[in-house]
């Protein structure tokens, strides 16, 4: 085997595609051949050069799996928003059908029932909020576990 044979099979036998009597030739040939070895270091180096192009490309299937991530958290916490509003929303209107008689009862005044109103919204408010919490800290607590 001459250089121009090893120049010919270099690519393959560095990618492990020759079978191994070229392998044990070209073996042969860069044992004894300064200017082989070279071409051979250099090919070495594209290769890596390839190999990392491809790590690249990669990494942008992981940043779209990111963008993917944020997108799937902005949609989380606008159902959450929902989720609080309407349940908000429903309990004060329960409250309200539950205290009917005492809101629409001429003789309370308006500022009590005002008062009334906007501590039950209160006490909802802080409910909500506190089962979100919990719900949170439970979903939180689980995948800790997972991490174990
Ligand atoms: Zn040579």
């Amino acid at each position: 085997m001459d250089c121009q044979d090893v120049k010919t099979y270099l690519m393959a036998y560095i990618d492990g595609e020759i079978d191994s009597q070229k392998k044990s030739e070209i073996e042969k040939h860069l044992s004894g051949c300064e200017k082989c070895i070279k071409e051979y270091r250099s090919f070495l180096k594209l290769k890596e050069v390839t190999e990392k192009m491809k790590f690249t490309d990669l990494s942008d299937e992981l940043w779209a799996g990111y963008w993917k991530g944020i997108y799937r958290r902005v949609e989380r916490s606008a159902g959450w928003i929902f989720l609080s509003i309407g349940a908000i929303i429903l309990l004060a209107f329960g409250v309200f059908q539950f205290f009917k008689e005492f809101f629409t009862d001429p003789s309370v005044s308006l500022i009590v029932k005002m008062g009334v109103g906007a501590f039950s919204l209160g006490i909802i408010i802080l409910l909500v909020s506190i089962i979100r919490e919990r719900l949170f800290l439970f979903r939180t607590e689980r995948y800790r576990e997972v991490e174990r």
